[in-house]
């Protein structure tokens, strides 16, 4: 009864869209996640084209489900508080960034899958060890508050996060890009009387910056760069104390609209997350398979995660369903997983080549940031830079890759 062709262990964006997959075509899955409710795990929510392209391909059309969304038609850069520019990005003119609710999104695909009778959904389950026979990995052992279950499959799918189980238990060797930022997290209401509409800003200011971004609850989601473990301090000192600093350094307007909600205590509870970017240095392993965050642990850097997780479902949906759906063997699978590795490398390794630099951008060089953002105001007003920029967002939201489910 808990034999299944493919265990998914992990049902965020990347394991539900693959379980998904596999269920409409025939595949008998478990897909395990040891959330009951979706929204107790914080994730990146912007969905860019390329992420949007794989939900459409799994039939999932944003403006047609009850997924709250909100698109992003601005961007607006401030560099010490005085507006510097607001790059003419062709996919966020167009309205193609969209910031959508996770917890609604793996909702829906969860119901969607739970049509095919071969779906199974363990919710509420943690999976805590891998089951080996011969050396092979060959199923999960999974356990909620009242029982144990051991499920056996083909093959293993660690789609489990940055903090994966079956990445731990099988001892990935990792390659670590070391990030020297945190980022603290909170939601204040949409600042409606700074930037009306649906508009996101960086502000940046020395050693430090501000990415804040319109979201689907009129809020806006605010994410501050700090230098790596200096939340300790800040959390000693008081929030009154930290957005004092946030606000000395934002446009006039916005620091209003901070004191507003610091005095109607309408910040939320705030919480660090540490910058992670890493990738394991082989994806699979003894029949098991890493993808997503748990094979290349992606920061928040151009919000690319979550699309990359989606894209990783389909090129591995591309090379097993054909397989699982005969009987093939375990030397036609270990190939598979690497045709998938190597189909997806390009992609992978490129983004986290983008991710690794902002951080370094704005720690590193102080002075040299000092210097240089400034002149980027000139350079905005440039044809040439806009020509580069469209290039470089075209492939930040539109993927680096051609990606299309074939099966
Ligand atoms: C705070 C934050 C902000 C981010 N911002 C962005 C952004 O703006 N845009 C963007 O694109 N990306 C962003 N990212 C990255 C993005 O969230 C991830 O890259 C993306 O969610 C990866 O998808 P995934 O399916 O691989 O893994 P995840 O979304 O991490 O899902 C893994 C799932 O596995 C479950 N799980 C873990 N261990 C077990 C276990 N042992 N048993 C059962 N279940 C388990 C977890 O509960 C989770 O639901 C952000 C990440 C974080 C943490």
């Amino acid at each position: 009864m808990n034999n299944f062709d493919a265990v998914i262990v992990g049902g965020g964006p990347g394991g539900a869209t693959l379980a998904n997959i596999f269920a409409s075509r025939g595949i008998k899955v478990a897909l395990i996640e040891r959330q009951k409710d979706f929204s107790k795990e914080f994730r990146g929510e912007a969905l860019m084209p390329s992420g949007k392209e794989v939900l459409n391909q799994i039939g999932i059309d944003l403006d047609n489900e009850n997924i709250k969304y909100r698109k992003v038609d601005k961007l607006n850069i401030f560099y010490k508080g005085a507006l510097i520019g607001n790059p003419d990005i062709e996919f966020i003119k167009k309205g193609q960034f969209r910031w959508a609710s996770q917890p609604q999104l793996l909702e829906k695909i969860v119901e969607k899958s739970s049509n095919f009778k071969n779906f199974k959904f363990f919710r509420g389950y943690r999976a805590e060890d891998l089951v080996y026979e011969n050396d092979r990995v060959s199923g999960v052992k999974i356990s909620n508050l009242d029982e144990d279950i051991f499920l056996s499959g083909k093959v293993v799918i660690g789609f489990d996060g940055r903090n994966s189980m079956v990445r731990r238990k099988l001892a990935f060797s990792v390659e670590k890009f070391h990030q020297p930022a945190d980022v603290l997290w909170f939601k204040v209401p949409y600042p409606e009387n700074f930037i009306p509409g649906s508009q996101a800003f960086f502000s940046l200011f020395p050693m430090s910056m501000l990415v804040c971004v319109p979201v689907y609850d009129q809020k806006m989601q605010v994410g501050w760069v700090i230098p790596s473990g200096s939340y300790g301090e800040l959390k000693r000192q008081g929030k009154e104390k930290w957005i004092e600093f946030i606000r000395e350094n934002s446009p006039k307007d916005f620091s209003d609209h901070l004191k507003d909600c610091l005095d109607k205590n309408e910040i939320s509870d705030p919480f660090v997350l540490k910058m992670t970017l890493d990738r394991v240095k082989k994806w699979n392993k003894s029949g098991a398979l890493l993808l997503g965050d748990a094979a290349h642990t992606m920061n928040a850097v151009g919000g690319q995660g979550l699309n990359i997780a989606l894209r990783d479902a389909i090129v591995c949906a591309n090379h097993l369903v054909p397989l699982l759906k005969t009987d093939a063997d375990k030397t036609d699978l270990d190939f598979a997983f690497e045709k998938i590795e190597k189909e997806r490398l390009n992609e992978v390794r490129q983004v986290q080549e983008i991710q690794s630099r902002p951080p370094k951008f704005i720690f590193v060089n102080k002075y040299l940031v000092d210097l240089i953002l400034p002149i980027i105001k000139i350079i905005f007003k440039f044809k040439v830079f806009k020509r580069f920029a469209d290039k470089e967002f075209d492939k930040i939201s539109n993927g680096f890759d051609k990606v299309k489910l074939e099966v």
